[in-house]
């Protein structure tokens, strides 16, 4: 194919000396691999109005321990264009796959026109990936009039396959946002399981980089990467369960579970297509980050995990249910974000000129009582002033539309917030669903429901994602649902559609 040849010859041309480390060698670059190094696929995030990031991790053996990969970095050519076949390349680069860094990639393109797709491969031994799509992001003072973000989270392996994915990508969202529980660390399960991963728990860098590699084999979740860019945020299955700060349900010694931490994050980082300035430092790593879709929409992206204070009236420290009089959990010196992320939070809100402001978060944020009166020290509701402070800052800065985006309860859940119980919405909710992780049956879903008034709706037997369309005058959510994340293949429905409508705070049925 000559159009593929002078391709390659102009990659040649176009990676400068400047772009090559010291002491590659032509040898090196042209070496090639016997097998298929690209067994994790690929992946884009966190667009600008000028750029995205492109990510790849190579395995040839994705369900090996080590991938498959020996410790020799290895050489990766990318290339992003502007159609489909790459004819109309715009940018191109070589990255070095380094063992380190889990022979991950990260390139954050730049140079790149706002609001538009482009579409990109990487190359190496001899390889090459599958064309993917990304797009930028529209320039700040843009007038969009249209934005569609899926979302999701909770994908636990064993629960199930991804056909919710798979229908994810054939939406066509401009922006996936994905908001935690990418990975489950546990052990493996006892009982009724869909498939199988290793039975041993990740908790050091080597079994995390394993559990990852396990996942991202997935050809569902592959192809939801590769139909958009995401915008990713953990919780607390990239690490531990119910993990906060320094602590997790079984209480190890501090600085032992700061230790895996550390691991988690870094394998974190490693798999997912995240700019330099999330890269961790030990065990800290900045996630907590805002996208702007020109004057359309503002999405700040908050990280409940890394800097929360400790559960509230932790009696039981193997049950996350206390009683709703604890009164530790409306102290207002405690924090579930950490005040430097919650003064750059309210930064974000009062200084948002967007017509929509959506807060993606990890969970239910709202209040949630269980039919006998107790309520989880795990979410919101064991750091209410936290809650009040955002609630207060939409309301007293006059923020327009604020709507909230959730995931890890495994199941879909719409309401709206008010800052007194029972009072005036402020802003309405949508917990999307899990793509496969299993929730609550329709008999506790209904207990839950009504001792719950300020729930619209709530479905936890169900599993699939939520698609947000954003216009100026309508910010319309449809929780989309699986038939049974049990099969690899399922068809996909409707389950519920709400609209929240411009300036008028509450949500609708549609
Ligand atoms: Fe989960
Ligand atoms: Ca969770």
């Amino acid at each position: 194919m000559a159009s593929r040849r002078a391709l390659l010859i102009r990659a040649a041309a176009l990676a400068g000396a400047a772009l090559a480390p010291a002491g590659w060698t032509r040898a090196f670059a042209q070496a090639r691999l016997a097998d298929y190094p690209f067994g994790l696929g690929v992946a884009s995030g966190d667009p600008l109005p000028d750029g995205v990031v492109l990510w790849t991790r190579l395995a040839t053996d994705p369900k090996a321990m080590d991938g498959g990969m020996t410790p020799a970095p290895v050489e990766v050519a990318w290339e992003i264009a502007e159609d489909e076949q790459l004819s109309r390349g715009v940018r191109r680069g070589r990255a070095l796959a380094a063992a380190e860094a889990g022979h991950s990639v990260h390139v954050e393109v730049a140079g790149l026109k706002p609001d538009r797709d482009y579409w990109y491969r990487f190359t190496a031994g001899g390889h090459a990936t599958p064309v993917a799509r990304t797009r930028t992001a529209p320039e700040p003072q843009a007038d969009v009039r249209r934005l569609r973000i899926a979302y999701g989270s909770c994908q636990k392996w064993e629960a199930g396959y991804y056909p919710a994915l798979a229908h994810l990508a054939a939406d066509h969202p401009d922006l996936v946002l994905f908001l935690g529980d990418y990975i489950y660390e546990k052990a493996a399960s006892k009982g009724d399981v869909a498939r199988l991963h290793p039975p041993e728990a990740a908790d050091d860098l080597a079994s995390y980089r394993h559990r990852y590699a396990w996942y991202k084999a997935d050809a569902d979740l592959q192809a939801a990467h590769a139909a958009a860019p995401w915008m990713v945020m953990w919780d607390d299955h990239e690490v531990s369960n119910d993990y906060g700060d320094d602590q997790d349900r079984s209480n190890p010694p501090p600085a032992q579970f700061l230790k895996r931490r550390a691991a988690a994050y870094q394998a974190y980082w490693e798999n997912m297509p995240l700019r330099r300035t999330a890269l961790p430092a030990g065990p800290d790593m900045h996630l907590y980050r805002a996208l702007d879709w020109g004057r359309l929409a503002r999405l700040a992206v908050i990280d409940d995990r890394q800097y929360r204070a400790h559960r509230a009236c932790d009696a039981d420290p193997d049950s996350k249910l206390i009683p709703a009089a604890c009164p530790e959990r409306f102290e207002p010196g405690r924090t579930m974000l950490g005040r430097p992320q919650e003064d750059w939070l309210a930064q974000e809100l009062r200084g948002s000129t967007a017509r929509w402001n959506l807060l993606g978060q990890q969970t239910l944020m709202g209040p949630l009582d269980t039919p006998d009166g107790q309520v989880s020290n795990d979410g919101w509701d064991g750091y209410v002033a936290t809650r009040r402070r955002i609630l207060e800052t939409w309301r007293d800065h006059k923020v327009a539309n604020p709507v909230v985006l959730g995931g890890d309860v495994h199941a879909f859940f719409a309401g709206d917030m008010s800052v007194e119980p029972g009072g005036p919405p402020v802003a309405s909710e949508f917990v999307g669903g899990s793509i496969s992780s299993l929730g609550m049956d329709a008999a506790t879903m209904a207990a839950v429901l009504a001792a719950n008034p300020r729930l619209a709706m709530g479905d936890g037997e169900t599993r699939g994602y939520g698609l947000v369309d954003l216009t100026p005058d309508a910010c319309a959510v449809t929780f989309r649902a699986v038939a049974s994340a049990l099969e690899p293949v399922s068809p996909i429905r409707d389950l519920a559609r709400f609209v929240v409508e411009n300036g008028q705070a509450g949500l609708k049925r549609a």
